[in-house]
């Protein structure tokens, strides 16, 4: 059985404690790997390496720390089958989804923030007649960067990416859940000519390995994507310590559907804006919200098409959706499915497991469900499920359909569709959330900020907001 091991000092590593745990395939159900058990050794180890390397790293030229990142880039790409295939495999998502998102995202974060790091100016502010004053960034020394499961390298290489390009020297735990990219990644980094020491990644669970990375007095800001209990934890944690704290968490976000829009259009994205990486993604719209002249003709039109979508293995090329992470998160979703039942909903499509013939007869497959006939206020609408299930809920007014789009704790992301385009800057102004899409879905550029309001997280990611979150400010002033 394979073993990963942790990257520490620029090169591969056993766990200090010797134990490994079960690398689950979810198409499957069986383990095909095993993980190293991290504790708080292997974090100091690492963040000894961190220590020697930061002077080295953050005295290089900006140019020369750009190759590096962009030969990690490059180098992704060169083992793009590998990844792909690992990604797949780690998480159940369809192949092809790993292919033509995941890992092309992850060597343009690579990329971007490679050439970003070259464009990065501070400010200065001219006081006529006073003197002037001009804001240094420096990185901020040895940073920890944690990241979820569901698109496990795009989003541990948006985290490590700013990070590195800054000059710190970084402390990285993907999630146990899904470590096979990020194990790849160590030899990635050696190849590209990364200077040992400067990028550590270490593999176990979040309540050891994860939670020394946050204790550690020498790491000095924590980049987390996660779950809100766990970002409610860290920052109950990292608090008190005073560390700079990034945090994108939990969402339920609202796809608001007015009677205007181009029906074609909309219902072609909401499929995927619903089931896309089997709704695991937090950017998902989860709640749908349809005006009720048009509430007929899109759940007919989307029940249909939904019922049609083909669950199944990753590498089958018609696969549409694949299989969940792991056995607890598919028991996770089937629960939510029977309290929407017993809260008064009717599922209109989909509603349980979906079992495939062997070798698969024991994967997490769920599929593609539909529900009706909730409260907005209800469980169901209230709380993340994150997984192939959304409800749908007629509305009369905009007002309306604001008030139940931000009746949730969470403000992470949302969509509009409509051909007014009043109405569009309106509604998209009112909503809670830190991302809007108006006749559109998951459209991202990499400069824009990305990050959520309320229990969706504190900070944002993305373009300048990144670079600055992983650089300290320093305002000199000089009496003229
Ligand atoms: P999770 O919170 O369980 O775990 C995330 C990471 O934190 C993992 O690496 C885990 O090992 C680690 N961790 C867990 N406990 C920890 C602790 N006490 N100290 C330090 N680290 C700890 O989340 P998950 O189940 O992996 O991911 C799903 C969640 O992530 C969902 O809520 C989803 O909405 C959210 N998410 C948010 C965004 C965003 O950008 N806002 C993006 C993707 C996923």
């Amino acid at each position: 059985m394979k073993k990963l091991q942790n990257f520490i000092n620029g090169v591969y590593c056993p766990p200090a404690s010797g134990k490994y745990f079960d690398n689950y395939d979810p198409s499957t159900g069986e383990v095909y790997s095993l993980i190293p058990h991290s504790d708080c050794e292997d974090v100091s180890c690492a963040v000894s390496a961190a220590e020697a390397a930061y002077p080295i790293w953050s005295a290089m030229s900006v140019e020369e720390r750009s190759r590096i990142l962009i030969r990690l880039s490059v180098g992704i790409e060169t083992r793009m089958e590998e990844f792909v295939a690992a990604e797949s495999r780690d998480n159940g998502k369809p192949l092809s989804l790993a292919a033509q998102v995941d890992i092309p995202r992850a060597i343009s974060n690579f990329h971007f923030f490679a050439t970003a790091i070259l464009h990065f100016a501070s400010e200065s502010h001219y006081m006529e007649g006073v003197g002037v004053n001009y804001t240094t960034r420096k990185p901020i020394g040895i940073v920890g960067c944690i990241s979820p499961w569901n698109l496990p390298l795009y989003l541990f290489s948006w985290k490590i990416a700013p990070a590195l390009a800054a000059g710190n020297c970084v402390i990285a735990k993907p999630s146990e859940v899904t470590p096979y990219t990020a194990y790849l990644l160590g030899k990635v980094a050696q190849e590209a000519g990364m200077p040992q020491g400067v990028l550590n990644i270490l593999h176990g669970m979040g309540a050891q390995v994860g939670d020394a990375i946050v204790r550690h007095p020498k790491i000095k800001a924590i980049s987390f994507t996660g779950g809100t209990k766990t970002g409610e934890y860290i920052a109950q944690t990292a608090g008190p310590m005073f560390k700079k704290l990034s945090l994108e968490l939990g969402g339920k976000n609202a796809n608001i559907i007015f009677a205007d829009c181009d029906f074609d259009e909309m219902l072609s994205t909401t499929m995927r804006s619903s089931f896309a990486n089997q709704g695991q993604i937090c950017l998902c719209g989860s709640r749908i919200f349809i005006e009720r002249p048009l509430y007929k003709r899109f759940k007919q039109a989307f029940v249909e098409k939904v019922s049609r979508l083909k669950v199944s293995f990753p590498a089958d090329p018609e696969a549409k959706l694949g299989a969940v992470v792991s056995k607890p998160h598919m028991e996770k979703i089937l629960s939510y499915i029977a309290l929407a039942k017993e809260e008064g909903g009717t599922v209109l499509t989909g509603g349980h497991r979906v079992l495939l013939k062997p070798p698969y007869e024991n994967g997490y497959y769920v599929a593609p469900t539909i529900i009706e006939g909730l409260e907005y206020t209800c469980r169901t609408n209230q709380e993340e499920i994150f997984g192939p299930v959304v409800t749908i809920t007629p509305f009369d007014t905009e007002e309306e359909a604001l008030k139940m789009a931000n009746s949730t704790e969470y403000g992470l992301a949302g969509t509009v569709w409509t051909s007014n385009l009043k109405r569009a800057h309106r509604v998209a102004d009112n909503l809670q959330a830190g991302i809007v899409w108006v006749n559109a879905w998951l459209v991202r550029d990499l400069r824009t900020p990305f990050g959520g309001m309320k229990s969706s997280g504190i900070g944002r990611e993305g373009g300048w907001e990144g670079l600055r979150f992983f650089t300290e400010a320093k305002n000199i002033f000089i009496k003229s």
